[in-house]
């Protein structure tokens, strides 16, 4: 039997022991234990961080025999006097001191772990997820839990008081299109039909906006049936605000109040404001992506006019249908980007679209180009000045239409630089804005929206809607840091009839509309004040914040790649007799 805690009452978390000369209390997790024969160390655990326990010829035999038993993991209570250390080890806060124990208890034994818990393990990352509750004990993980416990109190915190009202919004929902694939629940009293579990409370809030809460926020949680990686989880917390009687400076401004909050509160960073602001089109110009990563350079250069007579077929017929020869630069590369990592790269190009990439390498007097013997010396000369290429330099190459070779030069971009270590540490911060409202799918030849339909077209764009489709902007923005994605709004159209048009424009048919939006649409009738919000992604926030590699390291119980959980083993088989009320038939 395991002792009890009776009598002892916990004065102090580990990491926080003070008062030299005082009695403490103190209860955790064996992390390591010292036994000198006469003399007994335990490094005692809990979220704070670790204190020294010590045992010796002074102990009660009683209480110096019980930690001889002690073993890794085993939790304990002890109380002792608070004492100088002899030899102080600067690693640990509290290396200065340590409990000379006089009461001791075992309050639950461990069986011996799979894995040691200490930051640098090397075990691998299933056998981690499969005992979480174990890979959760690491100092690591326990900080970055915490401070994503911060960063959420900072945004609570910064939107109360800014007059957003925290409202829960359903999260059984009806399935509405709104870009990725729904997980659905099926209904036990309705045979046949489902809820489906929100992408995002996106309706709900618009519909807080027309029943008049004027400011919104909750930290929502998200469901997106896609393919994962490392950035994305099929479960997820946005921090969601939609705010009334606002326009796009509005909310970038509110955005911002809370980027320079909580960069302050949680690292102590001052970010100067207001934050850059790049178009989308020029973002993708540029840096061929729309998230890009700005701490560094390289920017995409246009070549095409260097070119467009030149004798290289693949390039001029590029340009002739439409496309474009563009190019980025790697200063003093030629070491690392040899002839064989060119070929490497050639192949990450093929595998996101390219045809080929061609490519100049600077090395000795004159440049080595894969296509020379198609330029004349003077278009030669035009490309190395409009690329300022110089000697030492390699320049990346990619002729296509626009579609490919902005984001083929955007992913080389990338991974050249993390090749060449030249991505500076920091916080980049940046909102891209205007984006396209519609994005030609070659597919089914239609009009998709690019974000959802809701979203507001920028005012100048409002005649094109039904002639001119890829002339129409949204008021539509992402904030963006270091690269990744970090949150994502939008003005809303309030205007009944607008979104009447724009659903066509998608080529949804009145049927199609009464079914999906009938409720919003009807909603919008009887009058909404102008609203836009975002969503912000609270994972991907503490992700960068912490310094974290995955997701998975800053969620408390993460799904791997096939959207499965290690620990409990789901998604799990269920009895028939649950199918059969739900009145389902599996396949298999
Ligand atoms: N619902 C949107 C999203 O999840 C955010 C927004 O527009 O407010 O990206």
């Amino acid at each position: 039997m395991a002792d009890l805690m009776k009598g002892l009452s916990r004065t102090h978390y580990c990491g926080e022991v003070e008062g030299v000369g005082n009695e403490v209390t103190v209860g955790g997790f064996t992390q390591r234990i010292r036994d000198k024969g006469g003399l007994i160390f335990i490094d005692l655990r809990d979220r704070t961080g670790i204190v020294q326990l010590v045992f010796d010829d002074t102990t009660d035999p009683k209480v110096f025999e019980k930690a001889k038993a002690v073993r890794s993991e085993y939790v304990l209570m002890a109380k002792g006097i608070l004492r100088k250390r002899e030899s102080v080890n600067k690693d640990i806060k509290t290396g200065d001191v340590e409990i000379l124990v006089n009461d001791l208890r075992i309050l639950s034994k461990a069986n011996t772990p799979p894995f040691e818990i200490t930051n640098d393990t090397k075990v691998n990352e299933e056998l981690r997820l499969k005992y979480r509750y174990l890979d959760l004990r690491r100092a690591k993980l326990q900080e970055n839990l915490m401070m994503r416990h911060k960063i959420a109190k900072v945004a609570r915190d910064y939107f109360y008081e800014n007059g957003f009202l925290e409202i829960e919004t359903p999260m059984m929902m009806k399935s509405t299109p709104e870009g990725a694939r729904d997980y659905l629940v099926p209904s036990r009293v309705h045979p046949g039909k489902f809820y489906a579990l929100p992408q995002s409370p996106q309706i709900y809030k618009q519909l807080l906006m027309i029943a008049g809460f004027d400011r919104y926020i909750q930290l929502a949680r998200c469901f997106r049936d896609e393919d994962l990686r490392a950035d994305r989880q099929p479960e997820f917390t946005q921090i969601d605000l939609e705010m009334s009687f606002v326009d796009v400076d509005d909310i970038l401004k509110i955005g911002e109040g809370f980027v320079q909050r909580l960069m302050k509160e949680t690292l102590g960073i001052d970010i100067p404001m207001p934050l850059s602001r790049l178009k989308y089109n020029d973002a993708m110009n540029r840096y061929g992506s729309d998230k890009p990563d700005t701490r560094f350079g390289m920017e995409i250069t246009d070549i095409s006019d260097c070119v467009k007579e030149c004798g290289f077929s693949v390039f001029t017929s590029a340009i002739e249908k439409g496309g474009s020869v563009r190019g980025i630069v790697a200063k003093n590369a030629v070491g690392t980007l040899t002839r064989k990592e060119i070929d490497k790269l050639t192949e990450t190009a093929k595998g996101i679209g390219a045809k080929g990439l061609a490519y100049i390498r600077w090395v000795d007097d004159a440049p080595s180009c894969s296509f020379a013997k198609f330029m004349s010396e003077d278009e030669m000369k035009a490309i190395l000045d409009a690329l300022c290429c110089e000697k030492g330099d390699v320049a990346l190459i990619v002729a296509d239409k626009n579609k490919v070779v902005l984001p083929v030069l955007g992913a080389l971009r990338l991974k050249v630089a993390k090749q060449l270590d030249i991505i500076p540490e920091g916080f980049n911060f940046l909102w891209i804005t205007e984006f396209p409202f519609f994005e030609y799918n070659d597919e089914t030849n239609h009009w998709d929206a690019m974000h959802h339909p809701f979203t507001m077209p920028l005012d100048e764009c409002l005649p094109y809607l039904e002639t001119a489709p890829e002339k129409v902007f949204a008021k539509a923005y992402d904030l963006v840091l270091n690269g990744t994605e970090l949150c994502s709004g939008s003005i809303r159209i309030t205007d009944y009839e607008l979104q009447e048009k724009m659903f066509k424009a998608l080529g949804l048919t009145p049927e199609e509309i009464e079914a999906k939006f009938g409720f919003l649409v009807d909603a919008y009738k009887y009058a909404a004040p102008p609203h836009g919000g975002m969503g912000i992604g609270l994972d991907r926030l503490s992700m960068l914040i912490c310094g974290a590699d995955s997701l998975r390291d800053v969620t408390a119980f993460p799904k791997i790649k096939d959207a499965s959980e290690l620990m409990s083993e789901c998604p799990a088989s269920v009895d028939e007799k649950q199918l059969e009320e739900l009145h389902i038939k599996t396949m298999e």
